[in-house]
């Protein structure tokens, strides 16, 4: 297997949930004592949040983009950044990069591809749900999202961040993405992209009415399978 350079940290509880999966889809497939090539940059998400909340978006592609030559200058044979709404510097890392770079909306497109459906609701940071970069990926590959109102996109990006990222997981948070979800149907959504790394964390497919895209866990498989496994 290839070398898998992570970019995580965004946050730890998400990227704890990336290696876990993948080593343990590895011993599933390899069996033994076989586990995860993997190369692992935890960066400090303080400085990436107040650059966020800051709209320095420009400063974070230049961390990011460093991170990620610095894993392949270690040995990294394709890299993978485990957060959707750094994607916002997708562009800034591959071109900082000569390996491939993994891009999370292309394998949350393909998994939506392969379950032939056409719309679905995104849920995410605010960023996520109402800056194009994700939505447009999804787009260029026929699918159309719908978001949450104003409303609702300000409890999940507020969920996100109070708890989420965080490490608590609430039943009331849980039911209020459940009702945001329901309303996403409402509105014609066919399935769901759980488009921020944290929220599978809270949500799972057997509590929702139509089917979900796990990000992390998507990202994770087709990481492994661009790495050979
Ligand atoms: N991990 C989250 C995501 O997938 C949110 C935290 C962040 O902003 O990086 O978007």
């Amino acid at each position: 297997m290839k070398t898998i350079g992570v970019l995580g940290g965004m946050s730890w509880e998400s990227s704890l949930d990336w290696y876990r999966l993948a080593n343990e889809q590895v011993r599933e497939r390899l069996g033994g004592f076989h586990s995860a090539p993997i190369l692992l940059d935890s960066l400090d998400f303080a400085e990436i949040e107040r650059l966020q909340a800051a709209g320095e978006w420009g400063e974070a592609g230049t961390i990011l983009a460093s991170r990620a030559r610095r894993l392949e200058d270690a040995g990294a044979e394709l890299i993978v950044l485990c957060t959707n709404t750094m994607h916002i510097v997708a562009d800034r890392i591959e071109e900082a990069i000569g390996v491939p770079f993994l891009h999370i909306a292309d394998t949350t497109a393909a998994a939506i591809a392969d379950a032939a459906l056409t719309t679905v609701g995104l849920l995410g940071t605010a960023f996520t749900m109402e800056q194009p970069f994700y939505r447009d990926r999804l787009a260029q590959r026929g699918i159309t999202t719908v978001i949450p109102g104003a409303d609702d996109r300000g409890t999940v990006h507020r969920i996100i961040y109070d708890e989420l990222v965080l490490g608590v997981v609430d039943d009331g948070s849980r039911r209020r993405y459940q009702e945001i979800i329901e309303r996403l149907v409402g509105a014609g959504a066919q399935g769901i992209v759980l488009g921020c790394t944290e929220i599978e964390l809270l949500i799972s497919a057997d509590e929702v009415s139509v089917p979900v895209f796990p990000t992390t866990a998507l990202h994770v498989s087709a990481a492994l399978a661009a790495a050979g496994l």
